[in-house]
């Protein structure tokens, strides 16, 4: 009851702010709206509803060890970083999807990454680019202000107080599918770029690594048409590369590994295991 009465008084409060304030305030109302109305055991459900979701539609996870070690030791890196920026723990999935161009995060901390996607990575440092921008919609609470948009306080509140359970199952599937949650705003993105130029740097990587991804994904874009699940809700373009580039260079942040004979291991072994069909390993 007290519950709903906090939450009856954010809508109010809400709906008084969301005219007449900046962007930047706009955020910032919405986002503590968003985290006090979706508690962290509700990011957990949906975190695992998205990854039953993903079970139901048949999705594998890679069980080489060295590919999965290699993806954790790149989050554990970067995750020394997020934990300054108060994100709890974080689990990460490799999928095994040889031609699918994409990761995302969910709710709860849930990381995945397709192995199409380290196929198509140059480098360890694009990877860690990626990886970090996804964990930067995290640390930004992204997902949280998302839901709210889509499902407005009151669902949100209803959900909360475990009164909407299709509603669980619409947001696990919306992820799962990389539908209307997967997809951020311009605004979500840039700030999800700046922080994985951020994390990357701090964590030792060349974070121009980002940058060239985005032109390796723009690139292939016209090779593999309807693969790149990443780029339909991740556009790369010129406006985009050269805001990040402008950004690295303005900090001066240009050195730093790029971890390519490891990343070259990596993408042997998972190419190994497409052409042997994804025999199990
Ligand atoms: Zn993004």
């Amino acid at each position: 009851m007290r519950r709903m009465f906090l939450v009856t008084g954010l809508a109010a409060v809400f709906a008084g702010f969301a005219t007449g304030c900046t962007q930047r305030q706009r955020v910032n109302i919405e986002t503590e709206i968003a985290t006090a109305l979706v508690s962290d055991e509700q990011e957990r459900q949906i975190g695992r509803a998205v990854h039953e979701e993903l079970e139901r539609q048949g999705a594998r996870a890679v069980r080489d060890p060295v590919v999965v070690a290699y993806v954790e030791s790149i989050v554990r890196s970067l995750l020394g970083e997020v934990r300054r920026e108060g994100t709890g723990p974080v689990h990460v999935h490799v999928l095994d999807a040889p031609e699918e161009v994409n990761a995302f995060a969910t709710p709860g901390g849930h990381v995945y990454v397709f192995s199409g996607l380290l196929l198509a990575a140059g480098d360890e440092a694009e990877v860690a680019g990626v990886l970090a921008h996804e964990l930067g919609h995290l640390v930004a609470h992204h997902p949280e202000r998302r839901l709210l948009w889509l499902f407005g306080t009151e669902t949100l509140a209803a959900l909360a107080l475990g009164e909407e359970p299709h509603v669980l199952a619409q947001i696990a599937a919306s992820f799962a599918q990389g539908g209307l949650l997967a997809a951020n705003s311009r605004a979500d993105e840039n700030e999800a770029d700046e922080i994985a130029v951020r994390l990357t740097h701090r964590a030792g990587w060349d974070p121009r690594g980002l940058v060239r991804f985005f032109r390796r994904v723009r690139d292939l874009e016209g090779d593999l048409p309807g693969l790149l699940a990443w780029l339909s809700t991740h556009p790369t373009s010129t406006d985009r590369i050269e805001r990040v580039r402008a950004m690295l260079e303005e900090r001066g942040w240009e050195g730093g590994a790029d971890g390519a004979v490891e990343h070259d291991e990596v993408r042997r072994r998972l190419r190994a295991r497409s052409d042997a069909g994804s025999a199990p390993s």
